[in-house]
């Protein structure tokens, strides 16, 4: 747990260039996205994001974070995250879940998704339910930062949506979700799964980067020797899904996706409010 730490609150002129650093790291993302094709090493991958950020005047927040080695992290089948892009060669059917972020003007963004190397019907029917159960609580903890008082209700919602809609999933609680700003990672830490206490109060200007991970079997992990990569004990498959939030005095705006979070609010009854 995070004790203490100031909850950093941002200007309506910081929220802006928040929602730059969002744009970034989605185009970035978008391009890892096109790259990630059967026969595709994670290094080329990996190098579509990182030109993306160079060619917008950005930089990258993942590479040389705690000495790590590339933009994104890949994380592929059994891997949950912090995988390290290199030599390995992307096959039909994968289940990949790829996490990037970008920096502009001081100001963070952090986003990640998972899918289907080949297109999703080369992918099994656990690994596209898996991966649409892992975005589907992503959006059901939006949907509480945007409605809730308090940090914890989003933990709240994402385990009460995966008790509901996907109850044979792993729910993984070791890493979380995470207050983003002027640092990549801050107060407050945002759970993924219900807590006794309550957490901070949610207030304007407060961005968040909300993380579910699901794995089709037990949720239990480990790291491996390269210190970075967490994969699943069991060798069961997971998933990631992320977004950085904004909420502010007008509502909620989804700072990494291009419409805000539009389509993935609407089944909530929210309409995003833009930032800038
Ligand atoms: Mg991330
Ligand atoms: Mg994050």
């Amino acid at each position: 747990m995070i004790f203490g730490p100031r909850i950093e609150l941002k200007s309506p002129a910081q929220l802006r260039s928040m929602r730059r650093a969002g744009l970034v790291t989605r185009a970035a993302l978008d391009a890892a996205r096109r790259t990630a094709v059967p026969g595709a090493t994670t290094a080329e991958v990996d190098a579509a994001a990182e030109a993306v950020i160079a060619e917008a005047g950005a930089r990258s927040n993942f590479k040389g974070y705690q000495g790590f080695p590339a933009v994104l992290c890949i994380s592929v089948n059994e891997e949950i995250v912090h995988g390290i892009p290199g030599a390995r060669v992307l096959e039909p059917g994968d289940l990949v879940s790829i996490d990037g972020g970008a920096i502009v003007d001081g100001l963070h963004g952090d986003s990640a998704f998972t899918m289907v190397i080949g297109g999703d019907e080369l992918g099994s029917a656990t690994d596209r339910a898996l991966s649409a159960a892992t975005e589907a609580a992503m959006w059901a903890g939006i949907a509480a930062f945007a409605t809730g008082t308090r940090v914890s209700d989003i933990g709240d919602a994402i385990d009460d949506h995966v008790t509901e809609h996907a109850p044979d999933f792993g729910l993984v609680e070791e890493f979380t979700g995470h207050g983003i700003g002027s640092a990549m990672h801050m107060p407050p830490e945002v759970l993924n799964y219900r807590a006794r206490s309550n957490g901070p109060r949610i207030k304007p200007g407060m961005c968040l980067a909300i993380e579910p991970m699901l794995t089709a079997g037990s949720p239990e992990s480990r790291t491996l020797d390269d210190d970075w990569t967490v994969v699943t004990v069991d060798g069961s498959r997971a998933s990631h899904w992320e977004h950085s939030v904004a909420r502010h005095e007008g509502g909620v705006w989804v700072l990494t996706a291009e419409d805000g979070g539009a389509a993935g609010l609407a089944p909530y009854g929210i309409t995003p409010v833009p930032v800038d």
